[in-house]
């Protein structure tokens, strides 16, 4: 039977660590956050006191930590996989980054003998919980069963994006199209309203001729919300979306070259986010509603 590993347990990887252990599969799991191994432990997975402890009992070890930073502490930190790595270990990173983190990971890791794939994932935590994730993944061409099959646990769709650091480089112009189509739905919505028409008609309109993704039409649901009841716990996550929503943003903007204009096009909807998901200060507002 494989052992499988997993490294951070956050809104992501806990919920497709549920998935996994959810199978039956032996898991080993870490994360810095305590209460987060606690729930996974719970549901049937083992604890680690290190990325280390995780590697030498792992076949295969996921990693979704949130940025480059955190993949290096995972790999190469104190308590890293580098201190318990061994034959026959195999790394899937599932985090949104710069493709550059996944390369480097892979040539670490390479130092081991280590296989390092990029698997990154779309569809948010309910469609990781039920294993129905889109994958992104690189490197597809030279991965072994142990690896896919994993995969296809995660995945209700595995797209093979190109050679390592493809998928991540995919994940990314991926969340570009998400967020742009966020800044439209919210800038059309605001300017609808203000001249006087109806935005769940705009919303039927849209629906109607096929314009609205899955995600952009959940957004869109959020449109008209007065600004009083973004409070709370609301307001936090829509603050944590916003970061995360900017990181990528960040991220596109260092992938690669594009055609002209398209910098500013990408900075703009950037700096835009607070007030896309209304979580701006009410001095820049110009009206009671996002
Ligand atoms: P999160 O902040 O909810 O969770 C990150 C987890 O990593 C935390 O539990 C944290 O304690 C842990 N962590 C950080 N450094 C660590 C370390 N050195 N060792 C062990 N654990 C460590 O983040 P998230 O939303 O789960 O996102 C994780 C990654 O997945 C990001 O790159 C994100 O862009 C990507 N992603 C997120 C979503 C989403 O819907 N949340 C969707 C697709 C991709």
């Amino acid at each position: 039977m494989t052992n499988y590993g997993y490294i951070g347990l956050g809104t992501m990887g806990s919920a497709m660590a549920e998935n996994l252990i959810g199978t039956g599969a032996n898991v080993t799991v870490y994360d810095l956050d305590a209460d987060a191994v606690a729930t996974a432990v719970q549901q049937g997975a083992t604890a680690a006191d290190s990325p280390a402890e995780v590697a030498a009992v792992s076949d295969v070890v996921s990693i979704c930590v949130p940025a480059a930073e955190h993949i290096e502490a995972v790999l190469t930190g104190p308590g890293g996989i580098a201190e318990g790595t061994h034959d026959g270990l195999h790394i899937v990173i599932h985090s949104t980054v710069h493709p550059d983190t996944m390369t480097s990971a892979r040539d670490t890791a390479r130092e081991w003998g280590v296989p390092v794939f990029d698997a990154c994932v779309a569809g948010g935590a309910d469609n990781a919980r039920a294993g129905t994730q889109l994958v992104l993944a690189g490197g597809v061409d030279e991965m072994p069963p142990i690896v896919s099959d994993l995969l296809d646990v995660y995945a209700r769709t595995v797209v093979s994006a190109g050679p390592i650091g493809a998928g991540a480089a995919m994940k990314i112009a991926f969340n570009l199209m998400t967020y742009a189509q966020f800044a439209a739905a919210a800038t059309s919505h605001d300017l609808l309203s203000s001249a006087g028409g109806d935005p769940k008609e705009l919303l039927a309109a849209w629906k109607d001729a096929g314009q609205l993704g899955v995600l952009t039409e959940q957004f869109s649901g959020m449109l008209g919300l007065p600004a009083e009841h973004i409070t709370g716990g609301f307001r936090a996550m829509l603050e944590t979306q916003v970061g995360i929503s900017q990181k990528d943003l960040s991220l596109a903007q260092s992938l690669g070259d594009s055609r002209p204009g398209t910098d500013t096009f990408i900075q703009s909807i950037h700096d835009a986010m607070p007030a896309i998901y209304g979580v701006h200060s009410a001095s820049e507002s110009p009206e009671e509603t996002r």
